[in-house]
């Protein structure tokens, strides 16, 4: 059955790092009264290329749903075809619009909110702020639970750190919203985090367990519980490129954690 597709008009788009080639947009279906969505999904974006062949790409919501809008986190990819039709969107066609169809996805966060670690590189922090708009809203009650919620971004530049005076602000105004940068590739003069992901990931799961009296490697489940029916006090969303999401899954899995426990999005 073929996908029922909607225009996407673009009404904003902002160059959030010129050094990466990062756009933030701000896309509204017209013709829709609402766009449903949950946190963390993404959008397929179709368009045609220059040969005449429809391509599609998958990209992630950056942003909770919000009436019939929906912000997008791109960057460019050298030779790649959707990141720099999208990059280039305003430049040819002032006020353009894409084609999208969705939303699709499981990359969501548990309900009830548990404590959850949220962890991503470059544009993988566009489900994350999905996630935050949805925990923190701006207008509303706060959906936290009060469950301490760790925001760990690794990017390699000081520039190519998006959205980071969003979080800033949201974790002054949210004690149990932590937001730790980290640049693989900090200048000499960088005074913050420096290294991957992964080491402060580790540094959270061993001083939570520490706090909580959590054995490390944690126990398995028990075999007796339905596979259906665990329950976990803690989970991690991981979203970015192949190369990271492993690493921090054979983190997690080296301090006992149920793969059940690790939800991630690759984008490659
Ligand atoms: C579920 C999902 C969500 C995604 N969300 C986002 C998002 O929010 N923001 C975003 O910028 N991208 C996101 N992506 C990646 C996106 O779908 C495209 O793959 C990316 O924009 C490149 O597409 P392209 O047409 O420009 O490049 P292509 O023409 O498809 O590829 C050109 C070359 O770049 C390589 N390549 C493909 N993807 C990447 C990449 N992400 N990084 C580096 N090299 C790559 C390819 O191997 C190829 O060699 C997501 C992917 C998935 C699966």
């Amino acid at each position: 059955m073929a996908r029922e597709t909607f225009t996407a008009r673009l009404d904003k788009k902002t160059c959030i790092s010129e050094s990466a080639q990062c756009y933030h947009f701000e896309f509204v279906l017209d013709t829709l009264p609402s766009f449903p969505f949950v946190s963390g999904q993404f959008i397929s974006a179709v368009a045609t290329d220059l040969n005449g062949k429809q391509q599609t790409r998958a990209y992630s919501i950056a942003s909770a749903a919000n009436a019939n809008r929906f912000d997008l986190c791109v960057n460019r990819v050298e030779g790649g075809f959707f990141s720099n039709h999208l990059a280039d969107l305003t430049d040819l066609q002032p006020g353009g619009s894409i084609q999208v169809h969705g939303p699709h996805g499981h990359f969501i966060l548990k309900e009830p909110v548990t404590d959850s670690i949220l962890i991503a590189t470059g544009t993988g922090i566009a489900p994350m702020r999905g996630f935050a708009q949805w925990l923190f809203p701006e207008n509303g009650p706060d959906r936290s639970n009060g469950k301490e919620i760790w925001l760990v971004y690794g990017t390699r530049h000081e520039t190519e750190i998006y959205y980071h005076d969003e979080f800033v602000a949201l974790a002054a105004n949210h004690p149990n919203f932590h937001y730790i940068v980290t640049l693989s590739r900090a200048v000499e003069d960088w005074t913050g985090n420096r290294g991957y992901v992964q080491e402060y990931v580790a540094k959270i799961v061993e001083e939570r367990a520490a706090r909580l009296g959590i054995p490390l490697p944690q126990p398995a489940p028990d075999p007796l519980i339905p596979v259906g029916d665990l329950r976990s006090d803690i989970y991690s969303y991981i979203c970015g490129l192949n190369n990271m999401v492993s690493g921090v899954r054979d983190k997690l899995a080296g301090y006992g954690w149920d793969r059940k426990q690790i939800i991630f999005e690759r984008y490659d």
